[in-house]
C-alpha cells in the first residue's frame, strides 16, 4: 500500500505528525468505510496515546484538505473513506444493506444543474436512501 495520502497532505504544505500519519495509514489501508470509533480503534493499534477527538479533529481536517470523503449513512452515523474513486451509496432504509454507485450515472444530473442554476456541486459522495428490491418485495407481500 502506497503513502500517497500522507505525500498530498505534505505537499499541500502541512505537517505530518505522527498522529496524522497515523491515521492515513489506517484509512488507505481499510476497503471500507470506517465510523470514526473504527478510525480510532484501528490508530491506536500503531498509536496507543492517540486520543479519540485527536482522531476526530484530525478526520475533519482531512476531509477540507480533500484527502477523505465523508458520507452520511443515516442515524447521524458518519463514515470515512479515502478520497479517490469518485461513487455514491445507495442505503436500504429497512435492512441497511448498502450498494455502491458510479459517479458516472449521476454525472448528467451534476451537468443539469450547473447549466440550470450556475452551482459547482462538488459533492462527489452523497447517500441516498430507499427500499432496497428485497425488502419491496416483502413489502408488497405485506399490503396485499
Ligand atoms: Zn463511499
Ligand atoms: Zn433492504
Amino acid at each position: 500500500m502506497s503513502h500517497h495520502l500522507t505525500q498530498q497532505l505534505q505537499a499541500q504544505g502541512h505537517r505530518i505528525t505522527p498522529q496524522r500519519a497515523a491515521i492515513l495509514r489506517v484509512i488507505e489501508q481499510s476497503d471500507k468505510h470506517l465510523t470514526p470509533v473504527e478510525v480510532y480503534q484501528l490508530t491506536k493499534k500503531s498509536l496507543p496515546e492517540i486520543t479519540e477527538p485527536t482522531v476526530y479533529r484530525t478526520l475533519t481536517f482531512f476531509a477540507s484538505q480533500g484527502l477523505v470523503m465523508v458520507a452520511h449513512m443515516g442515524n447521524g452515523q458518519l463514515v470515512y473513506e479515502a478520497a479517490g474513486h469518485e461513487h455514491h451509496h445507495l442505503v436500504c432504509r429497512e435492512c441497511n444493506y448498502s450498494l455502491e454507485i458510479d459517479h458516472s450515472i449521476l454525472e448528467p444530473l451534476y451537468q443539469q444543474l450547473k447549466e440550470s442554476t450556475g452551482y459547482e456541486v462538488d459533492s462527489i459522495h452523497v447517500t441516498f436512501f430507499g427500499l432496497c428490491p428485497h425488502c419491496r418485495e416483502n413489502q408488497e407481500e405485506v399490503e396485499s
